[in-house]
């Protein structure tokens, strides 16, 4: 019994290794990604539980590694937070969507995902300014996406960085909202233009009656505090259906489009299953 757990121990010891390995192969290959442009920035529409338009993508960056393939960004990003790495990314993706979304045709607005990391200093809101002025998109198309957790770590700051980054005219929505931390009272005090939704509970329509009930307060909430509320992983028909009758403004997810490079494929398509 003695040798089993020895060589058990031994094995996990081993995976941990693999492990530690890897993150630090990727910490040091995403310093390449960075300067030698593995990185880009893919788009996925959101669309109106009203007409059916597309109102504005959300960008979603992607690492192209030459060696390892497509390396989905829940494999790098954690790390690139911990390395610090996420500041350099998420600067690089502010810029880049804001250049891309100024040659669209259609002046859809334009979703970033921002890390906690990044709002630790005021310095975020120069940066918001410089993509703004360095590609000359109007600010009132583009919405910055943020977590809980940010609220939780650094309220203070974060209430100030908000501040700012509205006064541009820039929104900010509250991604994978009904997860983490999930108190009520950020709403209160942090005035968000939009709520994502996400995409556990779509997940769960049908199947889990709680989950109708809490996408069914979200919206009313939403309606309440006069914020945008959008479902996020919206995959199946019924699950639109539902999302509308609760009231829901707009959707996200593999029903309306995958997230793609070139944006103008979403408009060629005509039947997006809104009626
Ligand atoms: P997120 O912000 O919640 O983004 C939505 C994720 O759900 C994306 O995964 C998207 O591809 C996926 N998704 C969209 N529709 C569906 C659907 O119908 N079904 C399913 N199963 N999934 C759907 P992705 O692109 O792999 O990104 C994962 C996470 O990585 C993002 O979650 C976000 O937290 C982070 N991330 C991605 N790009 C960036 C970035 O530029 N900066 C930062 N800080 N984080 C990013
Ligand atoms: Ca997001
Ligand atoms: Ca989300
Ligand atoms: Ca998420």
């Amino acid at each position: 019994a003695k040798t089993d757990k020895k060589s058990k121990y031994r094995i996990f010891e081993t995976q941990m290794d693999v492990e530690v390995r890897e993150r630090r192969r990727v910490a040091t290959d995403l310093r390449r990604a960075i300067s030698r442009t593995e990185l880009e920035v893919h788009y996925q529409p959101q669309v109106s539980f009203i007409n059916g338009e597309v109102q504005g993508y959300e960008a979603l960056v992607r690492w192209q590694h030459p060696e390892l393939g497509h390396i989905p960004p829940d494999r790098f990003i954690a790390i690139a937070e911990e390395t610090g790495q996420i500041s350099e990314i998420g600067r690089w993706v502010l810029e880049r969507a804001c250049q891309e979304a100024t040659t669209w045709q259609n002046d859809e607005k334009i979703a970033v995902n921002v890390s906690s990391h990044q709002l630790r200093s005021l310095r975020f809101v120069d940066m918001v300014e410089t993509a703004i002025i360095n590609s000359g998109i109007d600010p009132r198309r583009l919405e910055l996406e943020i977590t809980e957790s940010v609220l939780v770590q650094n309220p203070e700051m974060t209430m100030e960085i908000i501040h700012n980054i509205n006064k541009m005219g820039v929104a900010v929505a509250l991604d994978d909202f009904g997860t983490g931390y999930s108190s009520l009272s950020y709403l209160a005090k942090y005035k968000f233009q939009k709520i994502k939704i996400d995409r556990s509970f779509v997940q769960g329509i049908g199947g889990n009656a709680e989950c109708n009930a809490i996408i069914d307060s979200i919206v009313s909430l939403g309606r309440s505090l006069n914020t945008i509320v959008t479902a996020e992983g919206v995959e199946e028909i019924w699950q639109l259906s539902q999302l509308q009758s609760a009231g829901c403004d707009q959707g996200q997810g593999f029903l309306f489009g995958k997230p793609a490079k070139d944006v103008d494929e979403f408009n060629k398509g005509s039947d997006r299953q809104i009626q």
